[in-house]
């Protein structure tokens, strides 16, 4: 199948080399020029699992440089470069291309659907993890899975079949929404409070408080869900996070919205907390633990004085 990437930064080029490596024709999309140029004049440099790096050499244009039709884009911006990275790859979208966004986060589908027809878009939800550690270079652990279901009538089934083929671990779901409110509960938990705690996972696991504040931003997401028909299941989103908090499985990593307050960028707080307490307010659902978190990360970016 012939697929491009849009946002070939962490994940996007570590899924980018498993579907070459199965054999389908990958392109990667992406503007960050030190990036681009290290993985079109040495190969992007893959570090898996403490292994010795393996070169892989998948080509990586701008949205302005793309050029061709692609049966599927794979969209892995950061959730608030979606709308952007949509604009300036327009001319490259038929109404025959399949749209997959993998992306965290609430809000996705909506800002597709003001680019291309409902019956375009797919969405899902990955456990696929993968760091960026420097331009043209990635460390990956593991492997992962990918939850993915059709928004109209897209083709989920030949979508699925390719990423299978590239042992992307695909299963197609009837109720994406569920796995994406599940997951954004917990990225919900875990990213600002490792943000604003200035705490790994593990680390936020020794807070003898940590869990009752998990409650109260789950407690406040699973009302504003039931306004939306989502069903959002605190026991379980507290089980993975009890799991999550073992040293062997996250408990040493830090996660992505620490990152990305590290190097300087903007978060994807509006489209977790941000999210829900939007929504608490249009459905007059109280919201305070979420919109405060909100309003905490959100200085922190102006402290560090992200872009
Ligand atoms: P990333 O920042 O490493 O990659 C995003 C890439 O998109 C960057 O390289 C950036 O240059 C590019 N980009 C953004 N807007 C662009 C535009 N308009 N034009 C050209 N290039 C543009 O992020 P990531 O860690 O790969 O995460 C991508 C998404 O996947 C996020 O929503 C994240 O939450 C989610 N996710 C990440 C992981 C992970 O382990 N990295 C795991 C699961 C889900």
């Amino acid at each position: 199948m012939k697929i491009a990437i849009a946002g070939f930064g962490a994940l996007g080029s570590r899924l980018g080399v498993k579907l070459q490596k199965a054999g389908h024709e990958v392109t990667g999309i992406d503007g960050w020029p030190a990036h681009i140029a290290a993985i079109n004049t040495n190969g992007l440099t893959v570090v898996h699992d403490d292994l010795p790096p393996k070169k892989y050499f998948v080509p990586v244009v701008t949205p302005k440089e793309v050029t061709g039709e692609f049966e599927l884009i794979i969209l892995l911006t950061k959730t608030p470069q979606l709308d952007r990275m949509l604009t300036d790859i327009a001319p490259i979208i038929t109404k025959k291309t399949q749209l997959l966004v993998l992306s965290n986060g609430l809000g996705n589908i909506e800002v597709i659907e003001k680019h291309v027809a409902r019956d375009q878009i797919l969405a899902g939800v990955t456990l696929w993890t993968s760091s960026l550690v420097k331009p043209g270079e990635i460390h990956t652990t593991g492997t992962g899975s990918i939850k993915l279901q059709a928004i109209g009538h897209a083709d989920a089934v030949s979508v699925a079949a390719a990423l299978n083929q590239a042992g992307l671990n695909v299963e197609i779901t009837q109720d994406v929404l569920t796995a994406i409110w599940h997951k954004a509960g917990i990225n919900s938990v875990l990213n600002p409070l490792s943000v604003l705690l200035n705490a790994n996972i593990a680390e936020f696991g020794t807070a003898g408080n940590g869990m009752d504040l998990a409650l109260q931003i789950l407690d406040e997401i699973q009302k504003v869900g039931a306004t939306q028909g989502v069903k959002v299941n605190i026991t379980d989103i507290m089980n993975d996070l009890t799991d999550l908090l073992k040293p062997e499985n996250a408990g040493n990593h830090y996660p992505s919205m620490y990152q990305d307050i590290q190097n300087g960028k903007r978060t994807e707080i509006d489209f977790l907390n941000g999210f829900f307490a939007k929504i608490g307010r249009q459905e007059h659902i109280d919201t305070p633990f979420n919109a405060l978190v909100t309003a905490l990360v959100h200085a922190k970016e102006d402290i560090e004085r992200v872009k």
